[in-house]
């Protein structure tokens, strides 16, 4: 039986799956951007900055997500041809491994996606060139849901570059790495809401704190000094590198201090 590669070929495989991605992307983000944003689903005080973005903003954001799906459908691609010449541990056949494999290789990929992510982050902080690359995403001050994969290609390629590494090591099913994307996609829709989504407290669970919020990645697009994490927040607390007012503008947007007590 012919793979899907050798029926449709390179081009149609990679315009295929850069599709697949910008059209899960408008679905989610859009469907975020439109019930808090026109449909009023978000409390005004949950709102992490008051301003809205404007209209050529969004425009941009949408265009570059265009850009970043292409990059992404590419590395697909890549990955499609990398397991069709069997260099991939990329199984089909449920029977291989045991079934714990798809749960613990779902929580592999994200712990060490979060681990990169974290490190590459800081260096695109730190240098100056990559900076330069960096500040595609940053033109978002206000981010809002359309933010979310909002990047210079480069950045596209150098966050995602680590997928197909993995992919040599850990034994992982295409329906793993499904919902390993709806999980960074959706992570990625949460940080750059633009509204507090976690209940008050969150932040000082014994558990909620090693996660991101909404806050902490909002807080990072004002001030790129902090908060470089992506799903959890660890990294930033074992490095000093959260915003030293991370906890108390989450009680702000979240109520804890009062009506009137918003510190930004
Ligand atoms: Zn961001
Ligand atoms: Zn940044």
């Amino acid at each position: 039986m012919l793979t899907f590669l050798e029926e449709f070929g390179y081009l149609t495989t990679w315009l295929l799956s850069a599709v697949v991605i910008y059209g899960r992307y408008l679905l989610l983000a859009g469907l975020a951007y439109f019930l808090f944003y026109r449909f009023g689903l978000g409390p005004a005080r949950r709102k992490i900055q008051a301003a809205f973005p404007a209209a050529a903003r969004l425009r941009g954001e949408l265009r570059e997500s265009a850009t970043t799906a292409l990059v992404f459908g590419a590395v697909g691609l890549f990955i499609v041809a990398l397991r069709a010449k069997g260099l991939t541990l990329v199984y089909t056949d449920l029977n291989l491994y045991a079934w714990w494999c798809l749960p613990v290789s779902f929580v592999l990929l994200v712990v060490l996606h979060d681990a990169y992510f974290y490190w590459l982050h800081r260096l695109m902080h730190h240098s100056r060139w990559l900076r330069k690359v960096h500040a595609a995403h940053h033109g978002s001050y206000n981010p809002n849901p359309l933010t979310a994969l909002a990047f210079h290609p480069l950045e596209a390629l150098a966050e995602i570059a680590i997928i197909p590494v993995l992919l040599f090591v850990i034994p992982v099913h295409p329906l793993v790495l499904l919902l390993f994307g709806l999980w960074s996609l959706g992570w990625n829709i949460i940080g750059h809401l633009g509204y507090e989504l976690f209940p008050t407290g969150f932040v000082s669970h014994p558990v909620g704190r090693y996660f991101n919020t909404s806050t902490h990645h909002n807080q990072h697009h004002l001030d790129g000094r902090y908060n470089f994490g992506l799903y959890f927040n660890y990294w930033d607390r074992w490095f000093g590198t959260n915003n030293p007012d991370y906890e108390q503008t989450f009680a702000s947007v979240t109520g804890q201090l009062g009506d009137g007590a918003r510190v930004q």
